[in-house]
């Protein structure tokens, strides 16, 4: 699923949770080759304090999403 995409309510990330387990900052702004590999919660939270603090287009409630909903807010089979 993702949790934004660029254009949707002025968002400049593509954010979304990746099968294999983790978040996906794709095509993010920082880095090169663009796509950001966030490894629990937190690092994801601080990656998008770190849009935020640049002034990209973060959703409103983006962290709430996040926090709510992530690969290891559920526990494995
Ligand atoms: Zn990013």
């Amino acid at each position: 699923m993702s949790y934004c995409r660029r254009g949707w309510d002025g968002s400049d990330l593509y954010m979304f949770e990746h099968v294999d387990g983790f978040i996906e900052c794709s095509g993010c702004a920082f880095d090169d080759p663009w796509i950001v590999v966030l490894n629990s919660v937190d690092e994801a939270l601080d990656h998008v304090a770190k849009h935020r603090a640049a002034r990209h287009g973060v959703p409103d409630g983006l962290e709430e999403q996040i926090a709510g909903e992530n690969p290891w807010s559920r526990s494995e089979p």
